[in-house]
């Protein structure tokens, strides 16, 4: 199969030339497969194995659909662990460069409350975290995600398999009915089959065994 580019997709003349700067220029195989639905709106699911490049994938396309001159929390990524939301993170600011003001906060358990109330009150355009603590700060009415326009569920098998089922469903309460619902993962137990069918609409499923 020839590779795919990025600058072959719908994305913002901006994302493409900091695409470039970070030297991103093909896309691995599950960007390719996933990208463009993911810029056409649909709700995905995307099954590769650690290293393919899932992070990119949803990460370009949240911020596809963020307006920057709206601060408010306009995508939510929920990840497993505090290690993998940091790097969720920074890749997401790589990623976002080239688009001014952009505030990416991080939600993780472990972390100390009090700079999370602060960074809270401040305001932030994505939020990206682990399941409890999103919650906990919901529950306290901390964060508002009523104009969520991009969910993200990485590396949903891990999650459940730690038993977070009933803080995404108290989160994903708090999101807009209408919304895109992207779920990444690296396995795709039955479980998973159940999740995506309870929060995502009508979801294209892609699946990549190799990673490039
Ligand atoms: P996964 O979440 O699938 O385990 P990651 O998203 O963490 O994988 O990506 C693995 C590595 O590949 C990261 O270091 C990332 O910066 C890099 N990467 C992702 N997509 C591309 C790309 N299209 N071109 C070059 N490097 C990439
Ligand atoms: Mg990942």
């Amino acid at each position: 199969m020839t590779q795919q580019l990025f600058s072959q997709t719908s994305l913002s003349r901006d994302l493409l030339d900091n695409l470039e700067s970070l030297g991103y220029q093909h896309m691995t195989d599950i960007q390719a497969q996933t990208l463009p639905l993911i810029l056409a709106g649909k709700d995905v699911i995307g099954q590769g194995k650690t290293g393919s490049g899932k992070t990119a994938a949803f990460s370009l396309g949240l911020l596809h659909n963020l307006n920057v001159k709206r601060f408010r929390v306009q995508s939510l990524v929920v990840c497993p662990t505090r290690e993998l939301a940091d790097q969720v993170a920074v890749e997401i600011r790589k990623l976002a460069r080239a688009i001014h003001n952009i505030k990416v906060l991080t939600l993780c358990g472990g972390a100390p409350m009090g700079p999370q109330i602060g960074s809270l009150e401040h305001g932030a355009h994505i939020v990206v975290g682990t399941p409890g603590r999103i919650e906990e700060h919901l529950r306290k009415g901390r964060l508002d995600l009523n104009e969520v326009n991009t969910f993200v569920l990485d590396e949903a098998d891990r999650m459940l398999e730690m038993g977070f089922e009933e803080a995404i469903e108290c989160i994903i309460e708090h999101c807009p009915a209408q919304r895109q619902n992207l779920l990444f993962s690296a396995t795709f137990p039955p479980k998973i089959e159940q999740l995506a069918k309870h929060v995502m609409t009508a979801p294209e499923k892609v699946t990549v065994e190799a990673s490039h």
